[in-house]
């Protein structure tokens, strides 16, 4: 234990603050909205059961999260077929690709500086037939000290809410990583009871239990089969502007029915 103790105090003290600075302003200026890094080695059993074993070789984890412009966010709308949503278009052909490109270069930056470092891809799954990528964002930005798992699944962030999506660079810079925050959704439902499908649980995230005690993610992805939703990212009282007021969920069935 006392030799545990004595590593992780070795690894803080070798981490290099100018160094995690300078990453941050070059990430700030290629379009970063946070910047964060997590310790990995407490959660290695975990990374390594989602992604390949040559992760063990990359003690860290930079996450950075690109904020979702709000008229994007508060005009989107379950009504809309999916292959005409502005939302869908934005998250997924403009966002995601952009924070590809810029975990690219920051890795390129890190190599060139001397170090290892593998971009994650934003939005892949691995393997294939997976619902999930090769390293769980939220868990990194999580670990980063970004923000929490709200009752949504989603990472919260104190400045944007769930209005923001990430991207990992795994690696081994001796950069200064931060700590998880607490999470202080409380009493709050509004995500659990505006999810259309009933996907949320309501229980709050506990690192002991896995997803599917909070959330049924078949129904989601189902759902969004056909629905561009995001309708837990909208209507989470954190980050949100106030301004719009989201079309009513149930109304997306009825809709859908006299068009038909
Ligand atoms: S995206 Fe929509 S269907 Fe999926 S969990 Fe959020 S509110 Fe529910
Ligand atoms: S809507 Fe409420 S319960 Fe859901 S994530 Fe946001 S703050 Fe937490």
């Amino acid at each position: 234990m006392d030799n545990q103790i004595h590593k992780e105090r070795e690894r803080k003290m070798n981490q290099d603050s100018a160094l995690t600075e300078k990453m941050w302003a070059f990430s700030k200026c290629r379009g970063a909205d946070l910047f964060g890094v997590a310790d990995l080695v407490p959660a290695e059993k975990f990374v390594l059961s989602q992604g390949p074993s040559w992760f063990s070789g990359f003690p860290r984890a930079i996450s950075i999260g690109m904020r979702l412009n709000d008229p994007i966010v508060d005009h989107h709308s379950p009504l809309e077929r999916r292959r005409d949503s502005q939302y869908w278009h934005h998250v997924y052909d403009v966002v995601t690709p952009s924070l590809d490109f810029l975990a690219y270069d920051v890795s390129r930056q890190l190599n060139s500086l001397g170090f290892q470092a593998f971009p994650v891809p934003g939005s892949m799954p691995y393997p294939l037939e997976k619902l999930e990528g090769m390293l769980s964002h939220k868990l990194a930005a999580h670990l980063a000290g970004l923000g929490w798992v709200g009752k949504s699944c989603l990472l919260i962030t104190p400045q944007f809410g769930p209005r923001v999506r990430f991207v990992s660079i795994l690696t081994d810079a001796p950069l200064v990583t931060g700590a998880p925050l607490d999470n202080p959704c409380g009493k709050c439902r509004i995500c659990v009871d505006a999810c259309p499908v009933g996907a949320f649980t309501g229980r709050d995230f506990d690192p002991a239990e896995g997803v599917e005690a909070r959330f049924d993610t078949r129904k989601c992805s189902e759902y969004r089969r056909e629905h561009p939703c995001g309708i837990c990212v909208a209507v989470c009282p954190r980050g949100k502007s106030g301004r719009v007021a989201m079309p009513d969920p149930t109304e997306a069935g009825k809709q859908e029915s006299n068009t038909a």
